[in-house]
């Protein structure tokens, strides 16, 4: 692996800006390690080579001309395979985008490329991210760098494990349940999921539209914050986006002091679930580490958690069947060759491109929803979420963060399935709109890593930027130890 990649975000772009290294060089030492390892982690659906370099080119011409460098110059990146780059394939890992070209750039697109980012290539993913291990992927299936017979997560288990293995500085991914901390956890990277309306949604494809976020995975929380500085911001063409302005979210990221102030909330339910002792005593150890710091800890108690996977799936699989509705197989994507009259056309454009996770979501999503069944369920559930809510926002009078494991469960084989609860804690700050962010902490004695997560209350977004790199600091956690693969 080139030394090259093993640099921050932050020093690559420098040297690239100062000309001591070219893009063009750090792309091809991208593909160099791609080619090395993608037969055994199949992270990417699609790499862009040619068109990588000719960016990669126009950034070194920038260099050399003596114009202004963008936040990003040159430096590589990885996009999920459900975010548009205008006149690129975006599959989604389904059969039925199978060979979709998007008609226009997702707004963070935009902002990558005006920032000068170059795009590497699509990474895998579950279909529609459906899925916690990148298995419903219709394509291929990834694996965790740290040991190949094992899930690197899901949904994003591309972006996740691209950045582990060092194909990638960084990548972006999408979080509606937990995709992006969950397998950041599984990969001992960085992931963060900013607070919802953070980041225009506007060209990712949608998959539950109250929870869905783009957000980010790195190798260090200070990437993190470069990469959002750029990303996050208000637009118009997403409604739900905040009004809020660009701001740099890597100021103030090293102030060493910020422990010393921060009330630490661990959540009283903790002990309700069955978390891997492993990752029960690495969490402990953190906490204790926190409270070396100066850190208070309080104990906090958010009696709702009890109905977040209820909540979850209700409400989650509700908004899939109306946003899997416009794939009717007539518009665009999949047609069935088959249909004998319209309603047969439909169900076979959809019966023979969607995998069977999203079938699932789509039955029971409409069952939900049914005139007979919504105040039985979707009503109720989205009367619970407030109840949620409004525990969450009592939990912070208590506490700056609640502090909890990224994940209550290690990775798992391929075809073994991972918990309905390990995901919980992150989980719940999709349905509160929170932001997230998971921060690897350490390794198990088989050499799986292990992460610890943050949430905090809404739009808290910097703080919690601030508070992920303070404990990153104290961690012990070696930004420069990759997989051997
Ligand atoms: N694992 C969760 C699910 O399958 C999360 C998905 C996500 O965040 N995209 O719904």
């Amino acid at each position: 692996m080139d030394e090259i990649l093993k640099d921050t975000v932050k020093d690559l772009r420098l040297k690239i800006c100062s000309g001591e290294v070219k893009s063009v060089d750090v792309a091809k030492a991208c593909y160099k390690r791609i080619a090395e390892v993608e037969p055994k982690i199949k992270a990417f659906l699609l790499l862009n080579e040619k068109e990588a370099l000719r960016h990669a080119a126009q950034s070194d011409d920038k260099v050399r001309s003596g114009a202004k460098c963008g936040y990003l110059e040159g430096v590589p990146i990885g996009i999920k395979d459900n975010i548009m780059i205008k006149g690129e394939s975006m599959t989604s890992a389904s059969k039925y985008l199978e060979n979709y070209i998007s008609p226009y750039d997702a707004t963070v697109i935009e902002k990558l490329k005006t920032a000068g980012a170059v795009f590497i290539g699509r990474t895998n993913m579950d279909e529609f991210a459906m899925g916690s291990s990148t298995e419903t992927s219709a394509f291929q299936k990834t694996a965790n760098p740290w040991n190949t017979e094992y899930i690197p997560g899901g949904s994003s288990g591309g972006s996740a494990a691209a950045v582990c293995a060092g194909m990638v500085p960084f990548s972006l991914g999408t979080d509606t349940g937990g995709s992006i901390r969950q397998p950041a956890g599984f990969c001992g990277v960085v992931g963060f999921k900013p607070s919802y309306g953070l980041v225009s949604r506007y060209g990712a494809c949608a998959l539950a539209s109250s929870f869905d976020q783009i957000g980010t995975f790195s190798r260090t929380v200070k990437d993190t914050a470069m990469l959002i500085s750029v990303i996050a911001g208000k637009d118009y063409r997403d409604p739900v986006c905040e009004p809020t302005d660009t701001i740099d979210y890597t100021f103030g990221l090293e102030d060493a002091d910020i422990l010393k102030k921060l009330k630490i909330g661990i959540p009283k339910e903790l002990s309700d679930y069955e978390t891997d002792p492993e990752i029960l005593k690495a969490f402990e150890e953190s906490v204790k580490k926190l409270k070396s710091e100066g850190s208070q800890i309080v104990e906090v108690s958010v009696p709702s958690y009890k109905y977040v996977p209820a909540l979850y799936k209700i409400i989650m699989c509700a908004e899939v069947s109306a946003n899997i509705a416009k794939f009717d197989g007539i518009r665009y994507g999949y047609r069935s060759p088959n249909g004998k009259s319209l309603n047969d056309e439909y169900s076979k454009s959809r019966g023979e491109s969607l995998g069977y996770e999203v079938k699932k979501r789509i039955l029971f999503g409409t069952f939900v929803l049914g005139a007979k069944n919504y105040h039985k369920y979707y009503h109720t559930a989205q009367k619970v979420r407030t109840v949620l809510i409004n525990d969450l926002n009592k939990a912070f009078t208590a506490c700056d963060f609640i502090f909890s494991p990224a994940t209550l469960q290690m990775p798992v084989k391929f075809g073994q399935q991972v918990s309905e609860e390990c995901d919980i804690f992150t989980t719940v700050s999709n349905l509160g709109g929170l932001p997230g962010i998971s921060v690897p902490c350490g390794f198990s004695r088989s050499g799986m890593p292990m992460g610890v997560h943050f949430t905090g209350p809404r739009l808290s977004d910097a703080k919690i930027l601030q508070a992920a790199r303070a404990f990153e600091r104290v961690s012990e956690w070696d930004i420069n130890r990759f997989p051997k693969i």
